[in-house]
């Protein structure tokens, strides 16, 4: 499969000051250090509880905030080195869906408008073909094209994110991500979304990270997930092989929080306690060492490295031993 996208070593850091006059700096590691790659019409989650950088991470995989370092190879060259120019140009190939997308349309806008507005900025195309796109894109999500003169607030929230998601669509992009994009929604209207979202991706053939909290969306819809959990990328693969069998203690622990009506015989629950401590400053080691059952005497003092550890799948455990290739089986604990 080819790929479209390579994230490498991002970092994206917020300076703090402790007070008015203080002049020492401080700052929240949003995200640190995070590294994935995505292939054409591959589907990616990146998944964590509120405040572990994933909104972040998807805001400066677009540069709509400026990563501190690394690299965004995106179909072959690193936007961080593109002009303003250059970024406005190949933003054409890479679009958002935002959890609200309500909050940041324009009311005054048509939905016509709304949609319209990417094609009159990006191609060349005449206003009666551009509104012929819009009817069509509108259609394909699910909306009626006649409605296209109304305004925003006359639909309602599952019919906004349709707009939203017709939006991101107009002139099909190689790369959507979607930032919590059923989170603010009804349950009913969730699946509506949800379904939605997995067909277009289907038959677009585009590529979509899906940043969620939401794990059952998530399972849903991605090929693949990455867990996160203070800026860091702790464990990632084939969804249904994360799902079904979690290595890092936090993907288990956030995995074992889902509510299920019967637990499978033999099977245990090990949930998450302890609070998320502060991203300004994280514990030292694994950042996991403090809430982890499973801690080791090095894990306080030494950060577990993101290795492979077989089946396509990477973990950043120290009870994880790295086998240098995805074909090797079973992970091994270490004594
Ligand atoms: Fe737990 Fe240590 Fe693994 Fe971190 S590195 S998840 S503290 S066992």
């Amino acid at each position: 499969q080819a790929e479209l996208l390579r994230v490498k070593n991002l970092v994206r850091r917020y300076e703090l000051r402790s007070g008015l006059f203080s002049r020492q700096q401080r700052y929240i590691h949003a995200v640190d250090g995070v590294s994935f790659s995505l292939n054409r019409a591959e589907t990616l989650g990146i998944v964590g509880e509120s405040g572990c950088g994933k909104t972040t991470l998807s805001r400066a995989m677009l540069r709509l905030v400026e990563p501190d370092e690394g690299e965004i190879i995106f179909r072959g060259r690193d936007i961080r080195s593109l002009t303003k120019e250059e970024l406005r140009r190949e933003r054409r190939h890479m679009q958002i869906v935002f959890q609200d997308p309500f909050g940041s349309f324009n009311p005054r806008m048509t939905v016509r408008e709304l949609i319209d507005e990417p094609l009159s900025v990006h191609s060349r195309d005449s206003a009666a073909a551009r509104l012929e796109r819009v009817r069509e894109v509108m259609a394909k999500v699910g909306l009626d094209p006649r409605l296209c003169d109304r305004h925003p607030h006359e639909f309602s929230g599952g019919q906004r994110q349709r707009i939203g998601i017709a939006r991101a669509l107009v002139l099909r992009p190689e790369l959507i991500i979607g930032d919590e994009p059923v989170s603010a929604l009804d349950v009913s209207i969730r699946a509506q979304i949800l379904n939605l979202m997995k067909q277009l991706q289907e038959e677009s053939g585009a590529s979509f990270v899906m940043v969620s909290h939401d794990l059952g969306a998530i399972r849903f819809i991605c090929h693949r997930v990455a867990v996160m959990y203070l800026g860091r990328v702790v464990e990632e693969g084939r969804t249904e092989d994360v799902f079904r069998e979690p290595l890092h203690p936090y993907t288990r622990g956030l995995i074992d929080a889902v509510p299920v009506p019967r637990l499978r015989p033999g099977k245990t629950r090990q949930l998450l306690t302890g609070e998320i401590p502060s991203p300004v400053n994280p514990p030292r080691g694994c950042h996991f060492h403090p809430r982890c059952p499973l801690a080791l005497k090095q894990c306080n003092s030494v950060a577990p490295a993101f290795n492979e550890v077989g089946g396509g799948r990477r973990v950043a455990c120290h009870l994880f031993a790295p086998t240098g290739g995805i074909d090797t089986p079973a992970p091994v604990p270490v004594e």
